[in-house]
């Protein structure tokens, strides 16, 4: 069987790395080369950390994707950058698996509709610790039951985006369950700004950022005499990596985008 070909965008990153581990471990995929802006060397190999794991940097991703003919992007920058990567890539005829959250609702249809014309697949996944989607799919259970909620979600204080895909993934996934309805004393007024978070169709999304914290979340249900809580946390970066090769292997049979890993998840 062939192997996946595969360009990592964001090597250096915590999450790149734990994915250039995963891809070299792999005897189904071959990393073919890898998106750098630093450039500080010319193969991934000579950077701390990576002895041993040998592909070519780029600086530029269409140089990289005319040269070294991926299957697949993997893509872990940051917002602007993943989207003008998922971008080129579809217009290359690469199929991306984008872990880069902070994507608006208009990207999101924009690579939709890049994904139709060029009948090429794209997974999207806010979120790739298969326990989180657990949490995020038992949340919209617990919502036909219990209609007020709250969502508390936790991370490092480097992310960028707030609240997190996470959050606004499962709030949108409750919402599909929950009639729309207005949390909280309907003269509630906020003291300092921000107090009460931010607000999807009523529901409160509240984000911590905190050294020492990975991507944790809590989704809060609560009714007359009782509260439901569903939590989970992310110890590791390692803890995504099965989602992401999971991905892979998905993208290569899909010819839509997916949003979400719980639509590949069986
Ligand atoms: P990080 O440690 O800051 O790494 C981001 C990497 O992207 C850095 O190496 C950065 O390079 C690189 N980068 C940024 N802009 C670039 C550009 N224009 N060209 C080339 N490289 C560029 O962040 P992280 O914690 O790994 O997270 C990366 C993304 O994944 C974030 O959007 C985060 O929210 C998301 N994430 C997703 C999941 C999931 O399960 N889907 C889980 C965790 C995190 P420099 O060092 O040069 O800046």
């Amino acid at each position: 069987m062939e192997k996946i070909r595969i360009v990592i965008a964001g090597p250096r990153g915590r999450m790149g790395q734990e994915a250039v581990k995963m891809v070299h471990e792999t005897n189904s995929f071959e990393l073919v080369g890898v998106i750098d802006r630093k450039k500080e060397h010319s193969n991934l190999n000579e950077l701390e950390g990576f002895t041993g794991i040998s592909a070519p940097i780029y600086v530029e991703m269409e140089n990289c994707l005319v040269e070294t003919k991926p299957d697949v992007l993997i893509d872990l920058t940051s917002p602007e950058t993943g989207m003008f990567h998922t971008r080129l890539a579809l217009n290359h005829g690469v199929r991306p698996v984008v872990g880069t959250t902070g994507f608006s609702n208009e990207d999101l249809l924009e690579l939709e509709q890049l994904c139709e014309k060029s009948g090429l697949g794209c997974i999207i996944a806010p979120n790739f610790a298969v326990g989180a989607i657990l949490m995020m799919k038992f949340s919209q259970m617990a919502a036909k039951y219990f209609d007020d909620v709250e969502i508390i979600e936790l991370h490092h204080d480097q992310k960028l985006d707030a609240p997190s895909g996470t959050a606004i993934k499962t709030a949108d996934m409750i919402s599909k369950v929950r009639p729309s309805k207005e949390q909280g004393h309907p003269n509630e007024k906020e003291t300092h700004m921000g107090a009460r978070g931010a607000n999807i169709d009523g529901m409160r999304i509240h984000s911590v950022r905190l050294p020492g914290l990975i991507a944790h979340q809590q989704v809060m249900f609560g009714a007359d005499g009782q509260t439901l809580s569903i939590r989970h946390d992310s110890f590791n970066r390692a803890s995504f990596m099965s989602g992401v090769k999971l991905s892979v292997e998905q993208v290569m049979k899909l010819d839509v985008l997916v949003y979400g890993l719980e639509n590949i998840l069986e």
